[in-house]
């Protein structure tokens, strides 16, 4: 099946996969965003997604096309945070064996709600990069599977049901706006969006520090880059020197690139709970924060934002929305 390139079949099979676990999550009109923009604006709200973020779609496609002997062996893998925690729950729900590395980067309120799910936790190295690459090892060397949060097949096929949704819940879609870290998200929306159009406008959007896969689409081939705080903490890590997928998914797929500050993340934030009464992290506000500072010239709309998730420790959140 989907192991050289992810087909719009694998997205409708990892729909039927991971409907018993993951939400169909609503879309919503943004006034003030579609005031702003003089175009409908509509915002894909996988904050109400089941442990607040997308990624327990990938995660329960991964783990639901695992053999019956990978499941007694056990699954591992690294995370930002919201990876490895939908990853420990599905594991739990299907009583498989889990271990999770974290680098000493990852906000303690993730830590500790992934410990809370049951899993094995192991904080690792001063990245995320240095983090996997131990997760890796101890893979090889114990037999686990390693489940990769976003250079995965089923991974990115679950990342792209949204896709499907979307194009349910607003036909006339024109543009999406979609948050990028490793990729898979973007990747399997855009799958979904360009196969059912080729006009539909895909912007990647990341923070200016630490923007792994634009800075590497901009080199023409995966590269490093430093790894820094960030708000968008969940936006954080490299691609991988070997990346198998997302990279040139990306590449043939995405159509611009936009990079956002610290400071018009902390406004997108504060202005999507004062404005919508959210509470979005920084990593999914970067796609806010791209329309309210006017960074998308030329938008044609209907437009659909996508927001991530909501796991931002509150003590920081009320910090940012209290200026
Ligand atoms: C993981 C994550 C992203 C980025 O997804 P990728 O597949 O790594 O590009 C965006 N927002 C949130 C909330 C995430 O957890």
């Amino acid at each position: 099946m989907v192991n050289e390139i992810v087909t719009l079949s694998d997205v409708y099979r990892a729909q039927r996969n991971i409907v018993s676990l993951a939400r169909n999550t609503p879309t919503l009109p943004s006034h003030t965003l579609s005031e702003l923009c003089g175009s409908p604006v509509y915002l894909k709200l996988e904050t109400m997604q089941d442990l607040g973020a997308f990624k327990i779609r990938g995660a329960t496609n991964r783990i639901a096309n695992l053999s019956a002997d990978e499941k007694t062996r056990g699954v591992i893998t690294v995370s930002t945070g919201n990876h490895g925690r939908a990853v420990a729950h599905v594991a739990h729900h299907y009583r498989i064996p889990v271990i999770i590395y974290l680098s000493k980067m990852v906000p303690k309120n993730k830590v500790t709600a992934i410990e809370n799910l049951g899993a094995t936790v192991k904080v690792y190295g001063n990245s995320q990069d240095e983090a996997q690459k131990e997760a890796e090892r101890l893979a090889q060397e114990d037999n686990l599977t390693f489940v990769n949060p976003f250079d995965d097949p089923w991974v990115i096929a679950g990342q792209g049901t949204i896709g499907l949704e979307l194009l349910e819940s607003v036909p006339k879609i024109r543009t999406a706006v979609i948050p990028i870290g490793g990729g898979g998200l973007i990747s399997g929306i855009s799958l979904a969006l360009k196969a059912f159009s080729k006009d539909i406008h895909i912007v990647g959007v990341s923070m200016e520090r630490g923007a792994a896969m634009i800075e590497s689409q901009i080199a023409g081939s995966p590269v490093i880059v430093e790894e820094v705080e960030t708000l968008a903490d969940c936006l954080g890590g490299g691609i991988g020197l070997d990346n198998r997928y997302t990279f040139s998914m990306v590449e043939k797929l995405v159509d611009e690139f936009i990079v956002v500050s610290e400071v018009q993340i902390a406004a997108a934030m504060a202005h999507m709970y004062h404005h919508d009464r959210m509470i979005v992290e920084g990593g999914g506000a970067v796609g806010v924060a791209a329309l309210l500072h006017g960074l998308i010239p030329n938008l044609i709309g209907p437009t659909v934002v996508v927001l991530s998730g909501n796991n931002v420790d509150m003590d920081l959140f009320s910090q940012v929305v209290n200026g």
